[in-house]
């Protein structure tokens, strides 16, 4: 059966240098704690692996502190700094993903005071509705860079300056960022920022946080002592080695990526567009590698099971509220009907996605969607 994979957003496959080098550092017996020589022959290529994250992302390699990814990053950000602290305001957006919303809440329901601030129609969060709402008490500001169902771009760096000038500290979760639009934390001047592997084409339950130089964070797990006392845990030297990799590859071939995502993703907004009833969601601005339709009038549920009937693998709203079919908060956010963002798929593209799988998977779309509209 022919088959499209465009679930990217979701995950997206290791590639072949990261598969190479994953197997290359798995066969290193020693623990990178571990003083003897076994153990520094680990160390050294975890060192490696550090170095290629840091470059890739603008940051010096005692700033990463590797993780198991973008839901470690997100939570350790938002529940470790309210821990130097008992009480205080943060700042995050409707739109977040849930690694960020869950913690925020958690904090509202420990008596911190949390302001979810609404897109506009654009998806966009501006600087004068972030200067509103700050306070003396804001500690925290989050605000991802590219949302994962809508593709919006936030402009982060300017974002920053605004927190930074009330005195807040600024985190983004620039988790489908890297390979797909220039990534330099330094340029952003932020103070924390999220990244995960399994979106570049490393492996699946690595990350890391960037943590600007001198800024206190506690560690949000304790134990052995890792990661500068940040992250304990005995490392994934093999993980982290093959993120590094593929973290590379995917930052040098960024601009040709780019191009390709942006082509394919016209390819695929002029076949749905040609449908019936079928509205686009996703921002023209926004990253090319999301595509985000409506099908007005369909059953979301059916429409994904009819899809992958057809071999065309995509997520309802975003994959983690794909398991219960609740309508998507990003995009109710937006204004979107519950029945309509019920109605809603993702495709999402990668850097090896083939015109031919486009094809596929908009002959299989209109196909899917014939049988999912109950009074058609
Ligand atoms: N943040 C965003 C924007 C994401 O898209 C995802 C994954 O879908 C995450 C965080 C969670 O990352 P991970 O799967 O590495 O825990």
């Amino acid at each position: 059966m022919t088959e499209a994979y465009l679930d990217h957003a979701a995950t997206t496959p290791m590639t072949p240098a990261a598969l190479a080098a994953y197997a290359r550092a798995a066969e290193l017996a020693g623990n990178a704690a571990s003083v003897h020589r076994a153990g520094q022959r680990a160390r050294e290529v975890l060192e490696e692996g550090r170095s290629l994250l840091a470059a890739s992302i603008g940051a010096r390699p005692l700033e990463v502190t590797l993780n198991a990814g973008g839901t470690e990053g997100d939570n350790h950000v938002v529940l470790g700094l309210s821990a130097l602290r008992s009480s205080g305001h943060i700042i995050t957006t409707q739109i977040e993903h849930s690694a960020v919303l869950a913690p925020a809440r958690t904090l509202a329901a420990r008596g911190f005071e949390v302001t979810f601030l609404a897109p506009d129609a654009q998806g966009r969060i501006t600087g004068a509705q972030l200067r509103d709402a700050l306070r003396p008490d804001t500690f925290l500001v989050s605000i991802h860079h590219v949302n994962n169902e809508i593709g919006v771009v936030q402009d982060v760096a300017a974002l920053a300056k605004v927190a930074h000038e009330a005195g807040a500290l600024f985190h983004t979760d620039a988790v489908q960022s890297l390979g797909v639009l220039p990534v330099d934390v330094q340029a952003w001047n932020v103070d924390f920022a999220t990244f995960s592997a399994h979106k570049w084409g490393g492996p699946k339950g690595v990350g890391l946080l960037y943590v600007r130089r001198g800024l206190e964070l506690p560690p949000l797990l304790l134990g052995g002592g890792q990661e500068q006392g940040l992250r304990a845990g005995t490392h994934n030297v093999a993980g982290v080695y093959a993120a590094g990799v593929a973290a590379q590859d995917a930052a040098s071939a960024q601009p040709q990526t780019h191009a390709h995502l942006r082509r394919l993703r016209a390819l695929l907004e002029a076949g749905l567009r040609s449908l019936p009833d079928v509205t686009l969601n996703h921002l023209a601005g926004g990253s090319p590698k999301i595509v985000s339709v409506t099908a007005h009038g369909a059953d979301g549920e059916a429409l994904l099971m009819n899809l992958d009937l057809e071999g065309v693998y995509a997520s309802a709203g975003s994959a983690c509220s794909a398991g219960t079919m609740q309508p998507s908060h990003v995009l109710t956010a937006l204004g979107l009907e519950e029945a309509a963002a019920r109605a809603s798929v993702r495709f999402s593209l990668g850097r090896f996605t083939t015109e031919l799988e486009v094809d596929h998977a908009v002959r299989g779309y209109a196909r899917a969607l014939q049988r999912s509209r109950p009074f058609a």
